[in-house]
């Protein structure tokens, strides 16, 4: 091992004696030598004591720690790590049937202590996504172990990172394939089919995270008009469809999503005249619909990506959420959702509640969501948890 050493001030070892993974650049106190963004690190205490290796990276989060303990971070490190991650989805039974369900998070960044990586598995593709730039040096290294623990099971690799990556790092990254090559297979979740758009599509190409609110929305679906909000893939909607919904209705602003979703409705439901598409704004829908819908899903882009912008992003999710109340049938189901990580769950229940109350319904939380058991949050780090969703009883 031969990695440059960084020396943290007095006192700032206390949360990576937490094991907490980060090092924010404030607590650095000096390093020994010039550093180039993206190496692996030696971080060690004031006094000395040696406390973790990790990728170093200009910016706020200074390093984003790899181990606690002082190991060489090669081909056996990532191949130990991903295998581990491999292991839980096993564990999960996300793995038992590839016919009926082959799409889920292998990776989750901090979750599995790799923090600033993704990986996410769609049938024999996995779409990988680095967020720091140690991990985006590392991620031929990181195909090559992902090869060796997937075998068979993984035939493709597609490097996703032009938008998740540090702008001014001028890394000269492109998209494109670390093995394979363009595929048509489609991928499956809990047996229903999705065409994903790894190359164009937002995040990775699907929102793998939404999988168990998707089937517990399914079991509420019967007989109901449903509006899914924000559809993206539709994803929502092809399980209210095998629900036995009595009609769906998509919206999303963007014509390219919209067209996912009728693509993925035909992919399930050929010539199904229950579902219908709209690529419209979600305010202006909502304003202009009836009192037309007993279902309503509201799954919202993240409105606050940073801490200062918390309050408008409360404030949205209170309007959204209120003309939902206003408007949806009496015995209605609403299922709402915020992504944002700065939105604590207490915040977003608030701005629900308050939603609430200005329709002056009577409304009764029947479910509690979250992100499932492939996205786990590393209990040193609870930043990682942030999805937030209410199911509501509408009266
Ligand atoms: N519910 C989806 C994920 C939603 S992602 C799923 O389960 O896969 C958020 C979506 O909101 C994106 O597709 C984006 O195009 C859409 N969007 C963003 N702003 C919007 C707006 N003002 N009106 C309607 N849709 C919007």
């Amino acid at each position: 091992m031969n990695y440059h050493k960084i020396y943290l001030k007095p006192k700032k070892e206390e949360s990576l004696s937490r094991f907490h993974p980060w090092v924010f650049s404030g607590a650095i106190q000096s390093m020994d030598g010039q550093l180039e963004e993206g190496e692996v690190v030696e971080v060690y205490g004031a006094n000395g004591q040696f406390l973790a290796v990790g990728h170093y990276q200009i910016g706020s989060i200074a390093i984003r720690i790899l181990s606690f303990q002082p190991i060489e971070i090669g081909p056996a490190f990532w191949e130990e790590r991903l295998q581990r991650a491999y292991t839980l989805r096993q564990t999960l039974g996300l793995t038992a049937n590839p016919e009926w369900h082959n799409t889920f998070r292998l990776v989750h960044g901090e979750g599995d202590n790799l923090p600033g990586l993704v990986i996410d598995l769609y049938a024999r593709t996995a779409v990988m996504q680095a967020h720091s730039v140690g991990m985006h040096y590392a991620r031929h290294e990181i195909a090559e172990a992902l090869k060796k623990v997937l075998g068979e099971r993984v035939q493709n690799i597609y490097y996703k990172s032009e938008t998740t990556l540090p702008f001014k790092a001028n890394l000269d990254n492109e998209d494109g394939y670390l093995l394979g090559g363009e595929t048509d297979e489609t991928a499956t979740e809990n047996g229903l089919h999705f065409l994903i758009d790894w190359q164009k599509g937002q995040k990775t190409g699907f929102f793998v995270d939404q999988r168990e609110n998707r089937s517990l929305l399914e079991r509420y679906s019967k007989g109901r008009d449903v509006l899914n909000m924000f559809c993206y893939t539709g994803g929502f909607s092809v399980f209210a469809m095998r629900g036995g919904a009595r009609t769906v209705h998509s919206v999303d602003s963007s014509s390219k999503a919209i067209l996912l979703t009728n693509q993925n409705i035909a992919l399930n439901f050929p010539d199904d005249p229950r579902h219908t598409a709209y690529a419209e704004d979600a305010f202006k829908y909502l304003e202009r619909m009836g009192h037309d819908y007993d279902l309503i899903i509201l799954d919202p882009p993240a409105f606050a990506k940073h801490r200062n912008v918390l309050r408008n992003a409360l404030q949205g999710y209170r309007k959204l959420n209120a003309v939902a109340f206003e408007k949806i049938k009496p015995g209605g189901i609403l299922f709402t959702f915020s992504c944002s990580q700065v939105v604590s769950k207490e915040d977003f229940r608030l701005a629900v509640f308050s939603a609430a109350a200005q329709s002056r319904r009577d409304v009764r939380i029947l479910h509690q969501l979250t992100q499932p058991a492939d996205h786990p949050v590393n209990i040193y780090h609870p930043e990682g948890e942030y999805l937030k969703g209410l199911v509501l009883y509408v009266e």
